[in-house]
């Protein structure tokens, strides 16, 4: 039987601390699974809806959605996953699988999106997560645990669109910032054998990018080498957020190049270049359940590594204030503490 109650850490009001939470199990739907949490990673995207950045945080909120746990228990349709297996599960926990995009295999644009977040009930920083077993993940074996949860957001958001791109004729690609989502951008584009130059408003993060697999290294406030690299780049990817001077780097994307953005910086620039370069923009959110299943094995065979941190559970505060400093290289992944209750 599994337990009554399941403990997890909530945020109780825009921007506050969590703190301890307890709530009943929902009842599992037919295609529904419970998942035993053993780790979850902590993403940027977690304390922006802590804060309501996106608009649709509903308190008490639990965050949480890099999650990797065994099956405890299945719903009555469920028939490819069975109790104890191992799973990871990223920010979509369930779609509505009849909408325009789902029909297409494009679930990540479901028009339910937001009530399709893992999130919904409550997210992984949890003793146990609900979702449909559809968006569960099994792992390969040798994958550790800690590994595979931050390849459920980071990993997946920056392997769906290099992939893309990959079957396109792109060969020259810049990343832009070397963080939480660009030092694994930099492994899969090496990797994907694409030439990779990482750029960063950091100097110091030249060796760091090197050795996740960059061939070249530019900082952003070097005016020279990017005067240089004039129309040199088939296609950047923006992993950075915040405030970026997007110019100078329009300028090294050749004619018809292409910009995706898969973090949140502040978008802004002269247009000019946009439109004599013929320059394209887009954004990418996460992946399809097709390319989730493909970037897990295509990272456990390239030796796919996040850079990261294991910090307990409930020290999930202590987390957060990290990577709000901006001191977390590269990412935290928290290991379960806390357990199902029945009381
Ligand atoms: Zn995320
Ligand atoms: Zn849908």
């Amino acid at each position: 039987m599994p337990s009554s109650r399941v403990l997890g850490y909530a945020a109780r009001a825009v921007g506050q601390p969590l703190e301890q939470f307890a709530f009943k199990p929902p009842k599992l739907g037919e295609h529904d699974i419970r998942v035993s949490v053993t780790h979850c990673g902590l993403c940027h995207t977690d304390i922006h809806a802590i804060d309501d950045y996106y608009g649709i945080t509903a308190y008490p909120f639990v965050p949480g959605h890099e999650i990797v746990g065994y099956v405890s228990d299945v719903g009555g349709a469920v028939s490819d996953l069975k109790e104890g297996d191992r799973v990871g599960i990223g920010w979509q926990g369930r779609s509505c699988m009849k909408c325009e995009w789902c029909l297409q295999g494009e679930e990540q644009l479901c028009l339910d999106i937001v009530d399709s977040g893992t999130w919904v009930p409550f997210g992984g920083f949890s003793s146990s997560v609900f979702v449909d077993s559809r968006f569960a993940y099994p792992l390969p074996d040798a994958m550790r645990s800690e590994v595979a949860a931050v390849l459920m957001c980071a990993g997946i958001a920056v392997y769906s669109p290099l992939r893309s791109y990959a079957n396109r004729s792109a060969q020259k690609i810049g990343i832009i910032g070397v963080g939480g989502l660009g030092h694994l951008a930099l492994q899969f584009a090496h990797a994907l054998d694409y030439d990779v130059t990482a750029i960063s408003s950091s100097e110091e993060k030249k060796q760091q990018a090197l050795a996740f697999g960059a061939d070249h290294f530019i900082a952003s406030d070097d005016k020279v080498s990017l005067r240089q690299a004039q129309f040199d780049f088939d296609l950047l990817l923006c992993t950075a957020s915040g405030k970026i001077n997007w110019e100078p780097l329009l300028n090294i994307l050749k004619k018809n190049g292409e910009l995706v953005v898969v973090g949140f910086p502040d978008v802004s620039f002269n247009s000019t270049d946009l439109v004599a370069h013929q320059l394209s923009i887009t954004g990418s959110f996460l992946g399809n359940r097709t390319t989730m299943r493909e970037m897990l094995s295509f990272a456990q065979e390239h030796g796919i590594m996040p850079k990261m941190e294991l910090m307990p559970m409930s020290e999930v505060n202590k987390a957060i204030r990290k990577v709000k400093e901006n001191k977390a290289r590269y990412r935290i992944v928290l290991f379960n503490d806390i357990a199902d209750t029945d009381r």
